[in-house]
């Protein structure tokens, strides 16, 4: 039987991929890839989305958590960035380098997509389709069943293991097409249609630029730059300033031995991180940030303790003001 490799991420586009070939009796494995940027629900779900469909699909999952050589490639992408720091190109060919060894390995005979045409600004057009493909290594091996129509026929459909004229010929950002199949192929919930990353957020990508432009980032430091206010104090020192009580212990879980981290002494309120090279007066700039994140604000003075993960660390109590609300703007990194 002729097996396929698909990638799925758990959108519609992707299990639809999947239907129109194993309707042609063909047998799919899936494939998943994580990274640290995913941001598929407001969870960050990719990966059980993929496994969900994977599960309803009856078809067997690997997946693929690829954030090592990501990251390596967001800090200096060979076809550059989209509209924010996502290395789409780039992006893909690492995946499709992944699927294809992936491919060899299971025998499969090539790989599906659920990608269409158009779609998507940077990685779906149609020359883009091709360096993508030729860079990773799978020139003609790579099938898109959803636009299959519009591209030139690749290798299991002149071959006949795929028979082309049951492939589709959808194209654009419209999402009219893949209802209406989602409808005939009865797939009722369909959570992520497009996937989700990071990257693409203005937000997030002016904190990714920032940290690149001033450190070597690794995993951590991208784990805290999805949580709290970060603010800038000089080109190796930062503070970042929890929101929200659940972000507390996401910051606390991050610490480095050589962070300090900050709270209030006498009330509730946020927790604070400072990273980088550090010394008293930034400590206090650090302090001052915590109280103004606070309903400390109001008060003439607050007493902040200051700590260390390492247990030898004995903490230190400083007593400030709110920063200036000027100087905090100043600051920060901005959206
Ligand atoms: S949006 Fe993000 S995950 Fe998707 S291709 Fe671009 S860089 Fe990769």
């Amino acid at each position: 039987m002729t097996k396929a490799l698909a990638l799925l991420s758990g959108g519609l586009d992707s299990t639809l991929a999947i239907h129109v070939i194993k309707k042609q009796g063909i047998d799919v494995i899936a494939l998943n890839f994580v990274t640290v940027f995913c941001l598929c629900t407001s969870k960050g779900n990719c990966k059980l989305e993929a496994v969900k469909v994977s599960e309803k699909l009856g078809i067997p999952i690997k997946v693929i958590n690829t954030t090592k050589s990501f990251l390596e490639i967001v800090k200096k992408p060979k076809h550059g960035y989209g509209k924010n720091m996502n290395p789409c190109i780039d992006c893909r060919i690492n995946i499709f380098r992944a699927a294809g060894e992936y491919m060899r390995e299971i025998g499969a005979s090539f790989i599906i997509t659920g990608e269409v045409l158009g779609q998507r600004p940077m990685s779906q057009r149609k020359e883009a389709m091709k360096t993508i493909d030729r860079e990773a290594g799978l020139t003609g091996l790579v099938l898109r069943p959803l636009c299959a129509k519009h591209l030139e026929p690749t290798i299991p459909e002149k071959t006949g293991l795929v028979n082309r004229d049951e492939l589709l010929e959808i194209k654009g950002r419209s999402r009219k097409d893949q209802i209406q199949l989602a409808d005939i192929f009865q797939i009722k919930d369909y959570p992520c249609s497009s996937g989700g990353c990071l990257l693409t957020d203005p937000e997030f990508a002016n904190r990714m630029r920032d940290s690149l432009k001033h450190e070597d980032v690794d995993v951590n430091d991208v784990k805290l730059l999805k949580v709290g206010r970060h603010f800038r104090i000089d080109s190796k020192t930062k503070v970042v300033v929890s929101r929200r009580e659940d972000e507390n212990l996401t910051i606390q879980n991050l610490a480095k031995d050589s962070d300090y981290l900050l709270h209030l002494k006498d009330i509730p309120g946020p927790l604070s991180l400072i990273r980088g090279n550090i010394d008293d007066e930034k400590l206090k700039i650090a302090a001052q940030l915590t109280a103004r994140s606070s309903k400390a604000k109001y008060l003439p003075s607050t007493k902040v303790v200051i700590s260390r993960i390492q247990q030898d660390f004995e903490q230190k109590v400083l007593n400030v003001s709110q920063i200036d609300p000027g100087k905090a703007e100043e600051l920060m990194v901005k959206k």
